[in-house]
């Protein structure tokens, strides 16, 4: 099973487990807002609506959290932390210089080589190794935040890209989690111009029956 399929295998079992698990803590937008702006600067605007899809037509219905032309977009019922998914989005589209995405998304390759062979590395796409980066983002800043566990969301496929991740070189992308953290990124220049942005990058929300 390739990295590609093990997401896809997750988007199928979306929509069942959507309607029968309640998020324990959904985003605020006072609270979202603060934290990226402390991250980005004001320059990003940052927008919680009733529904993605009224407003980015191009979003899955299923999408909870949206990066778009240069804004930052969460659903009012996406899970709490899911902006920092969205600021790695943010971060990895506009801002960082193709070189260090090529360095980041090289390491995964080599290491997903190294654990699982070359065919599974192949079929891992790059936006595919983004989404775990993005995933990976998220954790990152919700285990920061000393919420209890009980009220975290770990479910295995995340995780074990988690364990993964902290082989693979995540050294790289824990810097990169600290530098979003420090609030450089207010300084940093549009390495891409949002304007010319003609995919969002998104969100799905995951349920897990185990969690
Ligand atoms: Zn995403």
């Amino acid at each position: 099973m390739s990295v590609d399929d093990l997401f896809d295998s997750i988007d199928t079992g979306i929509l069942e487990h959507k309607q029968s698990k309640k998020v324990s803590r959904v985003v605020d937008e006072d609270t979202v807002t603060e934290r990226l702006h402390k991250m980005f600067g004001e320059k990003v605007p940052v927008k919680v609506v009733g529904c993605l899809t009224d407003h980015i037509k191009k979003c899955s219905p299923s999408a909870v959290g949206a990066v778009y032309k240069g804004t930052i977009w969460l659903q009012n019922n996406a899970e709490d932390f899911s902006d920092y998914h969205e600021a790695f989005h943010y971060v990895f589209k506009y801002l960082m210089p193709k070189s260090l995405r090529n360095v980041i998304l090289r390491g995964a390759k080599h290491k997903l080589k190294e654990l699982y062979g070359e065919d599974f590395a192949e079929n891992a796409s790059e936006r595919r190794l983004e989404e775990a980066g993005a995933e990976l983002c998220r954790l990152y800043f919700q285990k920061k935040s000393n919420i209890p566990s009980d009220q975290r969301r770990p479910f295995d496929f995340i995780r074990d890209l988690n364990t993964l991740y902290k082989e693979v070189g995540s050294v790289r992308l824990q810097i990169l989690y600290m530098i979003m953290n420090s609030g450089l990124l207010r300084f940093a220049k549009f390495r891409t111009d949002p304007a010319m942005d003609t995919e969002p990058s998104m969100r799905i929300q995951v349920r897990n029956a185990n969690f």
